[in-house]
């Protein structure tokens, strides 16, 4: 049969995908919904890759497969084309067909883009060539269109594993699943939960699974590959655990312990402990590992520490979107802490964030448009508590209520939508009005 492959978006990685399989002689072809930019309709005329700017579905059903982008969601179109049998397939999957590269595969609500920087880290530090991908960077299809590497390290979304068929990591970390996105699943957490668990669907008794053992939600997963567990609670005869204050490896009857890291918080232990397992997988040697793990550079929003003014120490965090991270972030404060919170609520239950309110919180600044739900939650437990409008007010605000020794946390455990275009623009916002105090 002839081959057309459909990319469906031209984004960043519909656009990749469509050069690599120009690149590898495939018939391709893009449709979007909406005006593509000139900088990017010129690349396509450049490489004679034919477009449109309004689904045709006429354009579209003689594909004899089609890539999504992770951004377009199970709509009217994709559900027309499924129920004509046509393959789709996520960037990811396609991709992957390109390199002979060893892939590791990060997911989880939390942690994902920490991991898969810290692990390419160390990989690189070991020498080896490295890239690092999926929703980070410049696109897997495209950064391995004119090379390939030796290790690629892809943050994987659950909306990209919903579009794999073969894909098949040699190495894949679940490092948690917590109620997110529920909104794009029909049967939420269940569906959320099964398509975290794709990551290792295709993956054989010589690959590896590292997953997260203190989270019920992973409890018999199903799997070929060989299972590594890592662990904050309990020692382990196999895997990562972390103990008197040490992190323990055991893996193929070696031990190695690690005891210093750049990144503070329970949950940077946890997403050390994943990326230097999946390093020891691939007999990455213990030195180069600790030594990473020392002098890994800090990631912006998350955990970031902006500035000290007048000793009040100023931090963002505003990556966390979600309770389950504002948990870590609350976790890891060893000053008092006046908390900005707020944001577009996707469904917060914000109970479990009580007790370490009660211990470390002395006031609460509440930023944007969800603070009623917020202010109910919490009342009982700190007796400051702020609106504030815009970043200025709540910085401002902040600032005034803090003492000498205290630290500002700005992790808001909600979307960023409702005031910013993303959780980018809240951290830079947030990070400029501390410049001006
Ligand atoms: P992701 O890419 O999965 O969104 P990030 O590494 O960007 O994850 O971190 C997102 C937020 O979650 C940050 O606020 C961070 O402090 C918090 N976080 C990071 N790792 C974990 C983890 N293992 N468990 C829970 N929260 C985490």
């Amino acid at each position: 049969m002839h081959e057309r492959l459909v990319v469906l978006g031209s984004g960043e990685s519909g656009l990749g995908a469509a050069l690599l399989a120009k690149k590898n002689n495939l018939e391709v072809f893009i449709s979007d919904n909406n005006v593509i930019p000139d900088e990017r309709k010129n690349i396509l005329i450049q490489n004679r890759i034919p477009y449109e700017e309004v689904h045709n579905i006429n354009n579209l059903i003689n594909a004899s497969e089609i890539v999504k982008s992770p951004g377009i969601p199970n709509n009217k179109l994709i559900r027309e084309l499924k129920r004509k049998n046509i393959p789709i397939i996520s960037e990811v999957e396609f991709a992957s067909r390109y390199t002979k590269a060893k892939i590791i595969g990060i997911t989880g609500s939390n942690g994902k883009t920490t991991t898969t920087l810290l692990l390419g880290h160390i990989l690189k530090k070991a020498k080896f060539d490295v890239l690092i991908a999926g929703n980070i960077g410049a696109g897997f299809s495209k950064e391995i269109i004119n090379r390939d590497y030796q290790f690629i390290v892809l943050e994987l979304s659950s909306f990209q594993l919903d579009d794999i068929k073969k894909f098949r990591p040699d190495v894949a970390i679940i490092l948690n699943i917590t109620p997110d996105h529920l909104d794009r699943y029909d049967n939420n957490f269940q569906d959320y939960k099964k398509s975290k668990y794709r990551i290792s669907m295709n993956q054989r008794s010589s690959d590896f699974l590292i997953y997260n053992m203190d989270n019920t939600a992973l409890d018999n997963l199903d799997t070929k590959a060989s299972k590594i567990p890592i662990s904050l609670k309990k020692e382990l005869d196999k895997g990562a655990y972390y103990y008197n204050k040490k992190i323990n490896i055991k893996l193929n009857n070696k031990t190695m312990t690690i005891n210093e890291l750049a990144l503070q918080g329970k949950h940077n232990i946890f997403n050390s402990m994943a990326a230097a397992v999946a390093a020891r997988v691939f007999e990455v040697k213990d030195s180069v590992i600790r030594q990473s793990l020392i002098d890994f550079e800090g990631i912006e929003h998350r955990l970031e520490n902006v500035l000290t003014v007048h000793g009040v120490n100023f931090i963002n965090d505003s990556k966390a979107t979600n309770v389950h991270a504002t948990w870590y972030a609350l976790e890891s404060m060893d000053r008092p802490v006046i908390w900005i919170v707020g944001g577009v609520d996707k469904g917060n239950d914000y109970s479990t964030l009580l007790d370490l309110v009660k211990q470390k919180v002395k006031a609460i600044i509440c930023l944007g448009m969800n603070s009623k739900k917020i202010q109910d939650s919490f009342k009982t437990c700190v007796k400051d508590f702020v609106h504030a409008t815009d970043m200025r007010e709540a910085v401002e605000k902040s600032y005034a209520l803090a003492n000498h020794g205290d630290s500002v946390l700005m992790s808001p455990a909600c979307a960023s939508f409702d005031l910013f275009t993303n959780f980018e623009e809240r951290g830079v916002e947030f990070k400029n009005q501390v410049r001006k105090l």
